[in-house]
């Protein structure tokens, strides 16, 4: 019988999760929900140099956020020190692993030869046979750290998932650290170590660690074990084909949220990152791909990141969403970015009102606050040229004074009562309804575009409609009482 599905996400928090960590991470939710299996979170911080303040935050924040829940974790590597050493030690007291200690000058001294012969980098082994507790040079105070044993030849094979067989030569593998002389174990000693105690079934993660596996393979077979089955996900490239980086976008995942992208718009186009269900479907919910998803669909090839297609993409769900879903995203946008003289907290309701004249058009829900300012804003500011548009001074300030009569006799302020108040006078006043309108929309908007006229001037209301009316027409007949 097979063994059930456990995996993992195992981000190192030496930076923020970028958009590769969280594919990474969404590959090994969506096949553990797929398969009815376990999903860990696992903190690889075992690196103290390179530690990031927040970013374990953020890495959590960010799953929270598009909704990948874990089932066990985080676990912490930092907490599980003493266990590493133990394993650590059984390997060299079985002659796998050895003490080095061979100081920073000495490696120092025998890259610079390395480099100067033109030689492969790596450490030369010169500890490898001393036997446990013997320096290599007379400095006692030097803190050794362990090295593997690696094979000197030999070839090491893995059976990638998706990428087939990929064969190693052992001879390009050095006697890497397994312990540093901090106590800390290396990525490598660490991460075998825990996937193996936590029952790993598949390692799935980025491409760039497949170098990486021959050494896990072997440090899986010193320790007597059966390695999981891995499976390495093709890199993300950049529109332009290089590898994806600050260059190509938002880095990490919080600044598409704070950019106004959805959660599961997000999901959807990090899941077609190297996985596809067929050569079309593009639109899928977060169950469906769940449904669909399998390593055999993913992809061996790089997949590229469009950012126009994210986009695109993110317009379609936020069209999807209820109005009143639509309204509720919106407002942690718009109580952050309206100008601070509107009053806070902003006023949901009226949000609600507002929200679907702009849903149509909102790409992303930070664009919403400049589509929606000037519902706000008392005292709008715009050029007078704008309100005049092509036409005439005389001929504008005559259609607002016409549209502010006939406006003024209406009982009901709704759009279709408006229309029909306002539309008729264009005739008389020899305007096409366009540039009429236009006067309008500026008068009470404050700019040329907006949502639909009379939609906006219902929820604008009575009072502020006439106000911005009124104030628009003295700004072009100042002299006019
Ligand atoms: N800590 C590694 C990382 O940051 C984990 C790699 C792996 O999944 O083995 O990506």
């Amino acid at each position: 019988m097979e063994a059930p599905v456990r995996v993992r996400f195992a981000p190192s928090p030496t930076g923020y999760p970028h958009l590769g960590n969280v594919r990474t991470a969404l590959f090994n939710w969506l096949f553990a929900r797929h398969t009815g299996g376990t999903f860990i979170l696992r903190i690889e911080d075992t690196d103290q140099a390179r530690k990031v303040e927040g970013a374990v935050e953020i890495i959590l924040n960010s799953l929270q956020w598009l909704g990948m829940d874990w089932d066990e974790g985080p676990f912490y590597q930092s907490q599980r020190l003493d266990m590493y050493r133990e394993y650590v030690e059984k390997l060299v007291s079985e002659g796998k692993a050895y003490y080095c200690y061979c100081s920073s000058q000495r490696l120092d001294a025998m890259r610079q030869e390395q480099i100067r012969l033109k030689q492969p980098p790596g450490y030369d082994r010169h500890c490898r046979d001393l036997g446990h507790g013997k320096t290599s040079e007379a400095d006692p105070a030097i803190a050794p750290v362990i090295r593997f044993k690696s094979p000197l030849e030999g070839r090491t094979a893995i059976t990638d998932l998706i990428r087939g067989e990929v064969v190693f030569e052992n001879s390009t593998l050095d006697d890497y650290v397994l312990l540093k002389s901090d106590g800390y174990p290396t990525y490598h000693l660490a991460n075998i170590v825990d996937d193996h105690q936590m029952q790993i079934s598949h390692v799935m993660r980025a491409e760039e660690w497949l170098s990486s596996t021959p050494r896990h393979v072997l440090l899986y077979e010193a320790f007597g074990w059966q390695p999981p089955r891995f499976a390495h996900l093709p890199m993300i490239l950049g529109p332009d084909k290089s590898k994806l980086s600050k260059r190509h976008g938002a880095t990490s995942i919080d600044e598409y949220r704070d950019r106004g992208y959805l959660p599961e718009a997000m999901i959807n186009f990090l899941s077609l990152l190297g996985w596809s269900l067929d050569d079309k479907t593009e639109i899928m919910t977060r169950d469906e791909i769940v449904r669909n998803f399998t390593i055999e669909r993913v992809s061996k090839t790089a997949a590229v990141f469009n950012l126009t297609k994210l986009d695109w993409m993110n317009g379609v769900y936020i069209r999807n969403l209820t109005q009143q879903e639509f309204s509720r995203r919106c407002l942690p946008f718009v109580e952050r970015a309206l100008p601070a003289e509107v009053k806070r907290p902003v006023d949901a309701e009226y949000l609600k009102k507002i929200a679907p004249l702009v849903q149509e058009r909102a790409k992303l829900l930070s664009e919403v606050p400049s589509l929606v300012d000037f519902f706000f804003i008392d005292g709008l500011e715009y050029d007078d040229s704008l309100l005049q548009g092509k036409l005439e001074k005389g001929q504008a300030g005559e259609a607002l004074e016409q549209a502010l009569n006939a406006l003024d006799n209406i009982r009901e302020w709704n759009a279709g009562d408006l229309e029909t108040a306002v539309r008729p006078l264009a005739d008389g006043l020899g305007l096409k309804a366009g540039p009429f309108f236009g006067v309008l929309r500026v008068a009470v908007t404050g700019r040329t575009a907006s949502p639909p006229l009379f939609e906006t001037m219902e929820v604008l209301g009575r009072d502020r409609c006439m106000t911005r009316l009124q104030v628009a027409l003295h700004r072009l007949q100042p002299d006019k009482k």
